[in-house]
């Protein structure tokens, strides 16, 4: 088995598997959606198939699909049940085992997903898809049939889980194996919402034509990807796309590129060859690592505090107990001394200071559970400002750092 990225996918075929397909309880719009991508990226479906949960059956249709098409896509039957046997139908088809992996544990770890021990699984050799709104992942895998180099994509049944996996991870590699060539340019806001800057670019994504635009989200940061096929001699027409999304959400926008908040912030603060600190309370070090997960963070970064409780931000950034009685560890004036004081005691050009309920519990009646105050210090004064995020705790933690590096952006924008 190999990972080629070389080949070129001639035809594909979609094979829907659940049994609740057959007895029409819903219908294949997973099919439907791959064909119509399949489509814009210049990959040609020659087969839909629906199969029930059988084990033979399955095994059937996705021998004869491998021996007459390139690349076979399945959807459904990847759960954690014993109906769920694409992934085992497969991995026998290749002749690979099925492995568990640690990136896809963490990370499913990390968003408080908890999953029995053998699952999830992936053929073992296979590129793999986080699912960010599921559990169950995507696989790419590549192996020789007859001869001939084949490949099957699996990816999870719920239209909710499927879909998102797609357009992010899924649909870029894919267009490494089209004849067809594409153009992606990515605006990046951060500070507003999927619906509200989806609403409010809405016309450009209804008008698109050669050039298209692709929403997505993850906290704190929403991503338009504009993207254009070139055939033979064809012009770029990006610019004019950008340059309309620019101008209905610029305040919003932190990136026209690549790169994430961090590493913007990461390069403002290293051509101005300035530094940063952080005091977090409810974040702990997440806004901190999210600079440090840069290479040469050292030379913007000084360091900083976690002061969780109130009895680590009196002793270490000299919060006055006054301010933690009357006005509480989450609260404008908490946020400020702190900041301020880890300017001072870090000697950094700009100090950042997060405080705030990230939940379940907690929370006041003024201040609920999603408040969270940023404050950001630099030589010319200290400022906080008052957040209120949706969501679980990581969601709203992940809203705060993201709001936290944006604050410290525009500090350093504004003068
Ligand atoms: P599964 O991954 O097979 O357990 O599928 C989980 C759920 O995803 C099903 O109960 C359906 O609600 C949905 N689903 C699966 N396959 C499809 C499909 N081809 N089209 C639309 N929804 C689907
Ligand atoms: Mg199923």
């Amino acid at each position: 088995m190999t990972s080629d990225d070389r080949m070129i996918f001639r035809s594909a075929e979609i094979i829907s598997v659940g049994t609740e397909l057959l007895v029409g309880q819903i219908v294949d719009t997973n099919a439907r959606f791959l064909s119509a991508q399949l489509a814009e990226i210049g990959l040609s479906t020659y087969r839909h198939v629906v199969v029930g949960d059988n084990l033979e059956r399955l095994d059937k249709a996705m021998r004869r699909a491998v021996s007459e098409n390139d690349l076979v896509i399945t959807t459904g039957g990847l759960g954690p049940t014993e109906d769920d046997i694409t992934d085992v139908v497969t991995a026998r088809l290749i002749g690979v085992p099925l492995v568990s992996n640690q990136e896809i544990k963490s990370r499913l770890d990390d968003r408080g997903r908890t999953t029995p021990p053998n699952y999830p699984l992936i053929p073992e050799g296979s590129l793999f898809f986080h699912n960010d709104t599921g559990t169950a992942p995507g696989s790419l895998t590549f192996f020789t049939f007859e001869g001939q180099q084949k490949a099957i994509l699996m990816l999870p049944g719920p239209p909710s889980e499927m879909e998102p996996m797609f357009l992010q991870y899924v649909r870029p590699v894919l267009e490494k194996h089209s004849m067809a060539k594409f153009i992606h340019r990515y605006v990046r806001l951060t500070g507003i919402g999927e619906s509200r800057s989806e609403k409010m670019i809405r016309d450009l994504i209804e008008r698109q034509g050669e050039v298209t635009i692709a929403p997505y989200a993850s906290p704190g940061e929403v991503v338009f990807r504009v993207s254009q096929r070139l055939e033979h001699g064809d012009e770029d027409k990006t610019d004019a796309t950008v340059e309309a999304i620019i101008e209905r959400v610029g305040e919003f926008v932190f990136e026209v590129g690549p790169r994430n908040l961090a590493e913007v912030v990461y390069d403002l603060l290293n051509v101005r060859e300035e530094t940063c600190a952080f005091a977090e309370s409810c974040t702990a070090g997440l806004l901190s690592s999210s600079i440090a997960a840069i290479p040469g963070a050292s030379k913007v970064l000084r360091g900083g505090f976690v002061v969780y409780n109130d009895e680590m931000k009196r002793s270490l950034l000299g919060v006055p107990v006054d301010i933690l009685m009357r006005e509480g560890a989450v609260s404008a004036a908490c946020v400020r001394v702190m900041a301020e004081n880890c300017r001072l005691r870090t000697g950094a050009d700009y100090a950042v200071a997060i405080s705030g309920f990230a939940g379940p519990d907690g929370g006041t009646a003024d201040n609920p559970v999603g408040t969270v105050y940023i404050a950001l210090a630099r030589c010319s004064g200290v400022f906080a400002k008052r957040f209120f995020f949706r969501g679980g705790r990581q969601r709203i933690l992940k809203q705060s750092v993201a709001a936290a590096l944006n604050l410290l952006r525009k500090g350093m924008i504004d003068g």
